[in-house]
């Protein structure tokens, strides 16, 4: 397969990762070249041997390049898009996709006049943490999971500028939040019935510095989305239960374990511990036989990499693996979780 000719827009913190990624990859497209608003971003990528274009017309102009990847500040992708789509390239986008459902609209609908693909990088669909609880999800190793806490909790506040101003798309929903919804979305496959949402101002900052989301879905799984940006103790990163186990994924170094059941507690036997200034046989550990200890299963992706993907649904028209409605879906939930912090209502599907 000849390799799609692909060119970075943005050559910031995510552009210049893409740019080397992609090489890196090795997988179905190329960097043939780059182009940044900033000369001095420009330079930086010259200096590392990408080719750079001096303007985005000379990008979407130039015959050779068949693909743009947009890694430039969030509310700049819808105007990047359409551009792009119109200039006949394919587009491979950072997250979020758009600003809003509408946004995404007509973006989806000039690619599909156009016959070209549009796919959003939502990476962490390879992330191992993820790959693993979405192994427990389908083996049911644990039973069928009911209830699914995902997170991610740092402290240093909202990092770099344009992240802390509504207008350019900033706060924590569109950044870390797209993520984890993504991830909840894609693993739980199953139409949402409803979303709870808090959002944490607690830095002063117009935009939003983290948030908790509380999912149903119509098969009955709860889940839990958090991001924090205050949290000097962070809990875990994954926290699942099933009907016969609880695992748990503290950090990204994969570190955790699944306890399951062996058999149903003996309630008779319990033994009451001291809890505060109290007794529990609740809260007692179960006995040793009633349980056992298991190492978390393999990460694996029984899918392509993203960019091998983007390259096969172009040259090979394969199914994208982040399909439109999907995407729709993660922005269509955002919306509600905005409008549910609001309105401090919770929102049906
Ligand atoms: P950044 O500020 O580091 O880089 C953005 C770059 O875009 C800057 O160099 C800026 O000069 C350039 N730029 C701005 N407007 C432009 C335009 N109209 N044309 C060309 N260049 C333009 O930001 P970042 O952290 O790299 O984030 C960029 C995008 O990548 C965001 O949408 C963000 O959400 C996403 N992102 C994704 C991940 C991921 O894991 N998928 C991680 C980080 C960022």
């Amino acid at each position: 397969m000849n390799l799609i000719k692909m060119v970075v827009i943005g050559f910031g913190g995510m552009g210049s990762y893409h740019a080397r990624d992609l090489i890196a990859a090795e997988a179905g497209a190329e960097v043939f070249g780059v182009y940044d608003i900033d000369p001095v971003k420009n330079k930086q990528a010259a200096s590392e041997g990408f080719f750079v274009f001096d303007t985005l017309e000379a990008v979407l102009n130039h015959p050779e390049v068949e693909a743009v990847l947009i890694a430039t500040p969030n509310d700049s992708h819808q105007e990047l898009s359409l551009a792009a789509l119109n200039a006949g390239k394919h587009v491979m986008c950072e997250k979020p996709a758009m600003m809003s459902s509408l946004e995404l609209e007509e973006v989806l609908s000039v690619a599909s006049e156009k016959e070209l693909t549009f796919m959003v990088h939502q990476n962490r669909r390879w992330d191992d943490d993820f790959l693993i609880i979405r192994n427990l999800y389908q083996t049911r190793e644990i039973g069928e999971l009911f209830q699914i806490e995902s997170r991610v909790h740092g402290a240093n506040g909202i990092p770099g500028d344009w992240r802390h101003l509504k207008e350019h798309g900033g706060g924590m929903v569109l950044d870390w939040g797209v993520h984890l919804l993504d991830q909840m979305l894609f693993m739980i496959d199953c139409p949402l019935q409803s979303v709870m949402a808090d959002l944490s101002y607690r830095l002063g900052d117009p935009v939003d510095d983290g948030f908790i989301a509380y999912l149903v879905f119509e098969n009955g799984v709860r889940a839990i989305v958090e991001v924090g940006t205050s949290n000097f103790v962070k809990l875990p990163r994954w926290y699942v239960k099933g009907f016969e186990g609880t695992a748990v994924i503290k950090d990204w170094d994969l570190s955790g374990e699944i306890v399951k059941q062996t058999g149903h507690v003996a309630h008779n036997d319990l033994v009451p511990i001291q809890a505060g200034q109290g007794l529990t046989k609740t809260m007692a550990p179960p006995s040793e036989e009633a349980t056992t200890c298991l190492p978390l299963p393999e990460a694996v992706a029984d899918f392509d990499y993203i960019y091998a993907n983007f390259a096969k649904c172009i040259r090979e028209e394969a199914e994208p693996i982040v399909k439109s409605e999907e995407v729709m879906a993660i922005l269509r939930l955002i919306e509600a979780i905005f409008e549910s912090a609001k309105t401090q209502q919770t929102i049906h599907f």
